[in-house]
């Protein structure tokens, strides 16, 4: 706060300084504020304080005893945030937002507040104390229980245009170039995270020094090392945003929703401490109308969207997606339980907090059952008698025997396991003991998927594959003298060649097929080659036949397949 108030006091000649040197005496002793001392004791009127204030910063002052702001002002703050840094929305004229603060020169707030609110932010200063009891006036006073329920729901707006944020590099972010401000360093992580530059970046600080990694697309690619203080001053600036509170070193994780453009994304940051340092993980992802959202936006084939959905008609049985961790079968499910659950009458989905939330369907984290363990808490839930189920993780024998007498005992059950394929994923669920008999009569679809980089359209060029890449295009798909395309890099992409994402998928549904499959336990080289005799492609073949429509690149199908 620059000038400590006691020093501005003496200073204007209102106390003497025998009065602030036994004011200062009774605060130590007392841990009161000097300023709650000095009214206490009668030596000065809070309009006396506040107007010195005022003179300070060449701001006007306010007396909040005078003030009721209305409810919806009050709501354009969240209350963690007004108690967190002390200061209170007073009034709203058009675009301008008026807020009492202790200190106006706390551009930190200023800016904090102009980002939260979409305002122009307009401070006039208040005394400490004050600001207190105007705070305990309007809100109530402070529950133990308000850090906790206040964390991380709000969502907020950011009133701009996007498109300069697009050039600055994610290491410049972090390392305070310019002194950017930290909304504009907000704005760029986002349009950094939907130009899918990174999905998650974790830091590692060890004593003074930051080492960034960044993970794309399902990998650990890059490392960086931004200075210390902006880049932990900006975790601090989204650690406040996503409500949390805690002290340094103590673990912690929050999310909050923010909008970018058309999009919504959901920021999550969590932490934590190891002996020299800590560990946080920042992670933005699209939250709300993002691309894939209907099964129609996914990337499937026409043929293969029509069986798909002609399968999903059945009222009972399990339909099994099964991938590798970051294949985008979750956004694959949602879009599933989006397009059908208007025929069902009750819909449930048991998993990990959901990136984006489905109307009308009942969401059970398996987290918040803590005296549960995840397998009956699943038993409980499938005890619910829904119509429709979404199992976020079957990859448990135990859960994948709960998620069958589910689907068996009549509910459609979509459920998700971790494993390079569906098949291998059945054979190690034969051979973990459950009864491929019991398997086959449950099972009506398997779903295996991949997720690749789209190339960008405004960059990507033709180019002659060598002979060897064409006769392996050639084998993969069918087709003679394929073209393929590359992506030098671009403004639109960030000069990354990608832009967005699409799956690569292969679906069983042919009953007979996939009772064969599981009763012999068929291997993935020769469920492909009984695949193909029945005219079904598996996913080697749809990642192929994308790359030969330049909608991703060659080399990517090879490296993710
Ligand atoms: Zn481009």
């Amino acid at each position: 706060m620059g000038k400590k108030l006691g020093e501005l006091l003496l200073e204007h000649g209102l106390l003497t300084p025998e009065q602030l040197k036994e004011a200062m005496v009774e605060q130590e002793h007392t841990g009161a504020k000097i300023g709650d001392v000095i009214i206490r004791r009668g030596l000065l009127k809070v309009d006396d304080i506040e107007e010195v204030l005022s003179r300070q910063f060449a701001t006007p002052s306010i007396n909040l005893a005078n003030y009721m702001p209305s409810p919806q002002v009050l709501s354009l703050i969240p209350e963690w945030y007004v108690r967190e840094n002390l200061v209170v929305p007073v009034s709203l004229k058009e675009k301008t937002l008026t807020v009492a603060v202790a200190d106006p020169r706390d551009f930190r707030i200023i800016d904090e507040l102009g980002f939260m609110t979409g305002k122009r932010i307009s401070p006039v200063v208040a005394a400490i104390f004050s600001l207190k009891e105007a705070i305990n006036g309007f809100y109530g006073e402070p529950t133990d229980g308000f850090e906790e329920e206040s964390s991380g729901t709000d969502d907020f707006k950011i009133p701009r245009s996007y498109k300069s944020y697009a050039d600055i590099k994610l290491p410049e972010i972090f390392s305070g170039i310019g002194s950017l401000p930290k909304k504009d360093a907000m704005n760029a992580l986002l349009k950094a995270a939907d130009s899918g530059r990174f999905s998650h970046l974790h830091f590692f600080r060890v004593g003074s020094q930051v080492t960034v990694k960044i993970r794309r697309s399902g990998r650990l690619e890059g490392s960086f090392k931004p200075p210390v203080h902006p880049a932990m001053e900006l975790l601090q600036f989204i650690k406040s945003r996503a409500g949390i509170l805690t002290r340094e070193g103590d673990p912690f994780k929050g999310t909050f929703r923010i909008q970018h453009g058309e999009s919504w994304f959901s920021v999550s940051i969590s932490g934590m401490p190891f002996d020299e340092g800590e560990h946080i993980v920042l992670e933005l992802t699209k939250a709300k109308n993002g691309p894939a959202l209907h099964l129609k936006d996914l990337g499937m084939t026409t043929k293969m969207l029509s069986t798909y959905k002609g399968a999903l008609k059945r009222d009972f049985g399990l339909f099994l997606y099964v991938a590798p961790i970051l294949s985008g079968t979750t956004t694959t499910m949602h879009a599933t339980l989006r397009d059908i659950k208007s025929r069902f009458g009750l819909s449930m989905a048991y998993e990990a907090p959901a990136k984006d939330f489905i109307e009308g369907v009942i969401h059970i984290d398996p987290s918040q059952t803590p005296h549960l363990d995840p397998i009956d808490g699943l038993r409980v839930l499938l005890a619910q008698d829904a119509d429709l189920i979404l199992i976020g993780d079957i990859s448990s024998p135990e859960a994948m025997r709960a998620a069958i007498q589910a689907s068996l005992g009549g509910a459609l059950v979509l459920a998700r396991a971790k494993d390079t394929s569906p098949f291998n994923f059945i054979t190690r669920m034969a051979r973990a003991g459950i009864s491929p008999t019991l398997m086959a009569s449950a099972i009506v679809g398997v779903m295996g998927q991949r997720l690749l980089d789209r190339l960008c359209p405004h960059c990507s060029r033709e180019y002659v594959p060598t002979s060897r890449v064409k006769e392996e295009v050639e084998e993969m798909t069918g087709l003679a003298a394929p073209q393929l395309m590359r992506a030098s890099g671009c403004k639109e992409c960030a000069k990354t060649g990608k832009l967005g994402k699409i799956g690569a998928f292969e679906l069983i549904t042919n009953a007979k097929l996939l009772q064969k499959i599981i009763m012999e336990e068929l291997d993935d080289s020769k469920v492909r080659e009984l695949a193909a005799k029945e005219g079904i492609n598996l996913i080697h073949y749809d990642a192929a036949i994308k790359a030969v429509e330049g909608l991703v690149s060659f080399e990517q199908v090879k490296g993710t397949l």
